[in-house]
């Protein structure tokens, strides 16, 4: 896992802090956390080897960024500014920023921050239910591309179901708290999680049992290195993977003969050609997330035109048209707003669609 750390030592912030695993990893070493300091690793991002190369390459692009302190504690302020420009220049990797202070991000941006870096996803971590619900709406309401939650170490049972209905989480990840001193976590807690990620198609990620684990009424101590893989063994993570096969879904669309009647024309085809595939796939972006995403979508039923534009006849045929159809063919409910996770699953879809489509012509 590749890690870069800026800065380490950290102050203790809030309940889940108690049994920090950079002050108990420290104090092995008589080093004192509570003093923050910046690393030699600081610049780590523009490091090169005698080639010329980055030695900063994550493993599938990602760096876990900051995990021996807080990405937004104050004693960081001075140095930022220049964590930002790194990040920025390096946007061949994605930067995994988790934190307890995401009522300080706001203060904390780089001017040219707009909606969100591409390259960041920024992790909020709750660590029980009153913690979820300080910080959770901050969090909701920044300018961020991806937010994850993190709830670890997971110290009761948390309902954070209607912020997972805004759409606007894509995964949470749960745990239970490691060390000597570790307090228990239930496994009912994390299934709840489960569920309420299940409901709002939102990934789920359970990634460890923590030393002392309840199961059935039954408590568990268990070893460091069993906590991650028992924790797998469970068998319970949801994950929405990027290259879905949709051949079933197309098997099934086919017969129906409804479905099997939209075809693109040599002109739609024309017409992807002089846009481009990615304006073409912003524009299926677009209309999923303006017309079909809102959890009550204006017009429904009616809001994806017959003809018009190659993705609209897409969706016809690909039941993406309204929340009935998605109903139907998705099994997607109506009532909700969809997740990020849906919209890029079913923008894939329609693409992957376009793509077979624009096969038969030679144009
Ligand atoms: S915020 Fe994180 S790093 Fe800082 S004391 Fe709390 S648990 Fe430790």
């Amino acid at each position: 896992m590749p890690v870069w750390n800026p800065w380490h030592g950290c102050r203790k912030y809030s309940s889940g802090c108690k049994n920090c695993y950079v002050y108990r990893r420290d104090s092995a070493f008589g080093k004192d956390s509570s003093v923050i300091n910046k690393t030699k690793a600081f610049d780590l991002p523009l490091k090169k080897d005698r080639n010329g190369r980055y030695k900063l390459l994550g493993s599938a692009g990602v760096v876990y960024t900051c995990m021996t302190s807080d990405f937004f504690i104050e004693e960081a302020d001075e140095w930022r500014s220049e964590i930002w420009k790194m990040i920025s220049l390096r946007s061949d990797l994605h930067f995994i920023i988790i934190t307890k202070r995401i009522v300080r991000m706001s203060e904390c941006l780089p001017e040219n921050w707009g909606s969100g870096y591409d390259n960041v996803t920024i992790c909020c971590t709750c660590e029980n239910q009153e913690e979820a619900d300080r910080r959770l709406p901050v969090f909701l309401e920044l300018p961020i591309k991806h937010r994850h939650i993190i709830e670890e170490p997971m110290l009761s049972d948390i309902n954070i179901s209607k912020y997972l209905e805004t759409g606007k989480i894509s995964r949470v990840i749960c745990g239970g708290e490691s060390g000597d001193n570790a307090r228990i976590c239930d496994y009912e807690w994390i299934l709840d999680s489960r569920k309420q990620c299940e409901k709002t198609g939102t990934e789920f990620y359970f990634k460890q049992t923590g030393a002392k684990f309840r199961k059935d009424g039954r408590l568990y101590n268990v070893k460091r290195k069993y906590q991650m893989s028992q924790a797998q063994k469970a068998g319970i993570n949801i994950v929405y993977e990027k290259t879905k096969d949709h051949s079933v879904l197309f098997n099934r669309l086919s017969g129906s003969s409804f479905r099997s009647r939209f075809r693109l024309s040599e002109r739609d085809v024309l017409y992807i050609k002089e846009k481009g595939i990615e304006t073409i796939r912003s524009h299926a972006n677009d209309f999923i997330t303006k017309r079909l995403a809102p959890e009550y979508p204006e017009n429904d039923g009616k809001q994806t035109p017959m003809r018009g534009h190659p993705v609209f006849i897409a969706q016809h045929a690909c039941a993406c048209c309204c929340r009935d159809c998605l109903y139907k063919w998705h099994r997607i409910e109506k009532g909700r707003k969809l997740s990020e996770n849906e919209i890029n699953d079913l923008v894939d879809i329609v693409m992957e669609w376009i793509q077979r489509q624009s096969e038969n012509y030679r144009v």
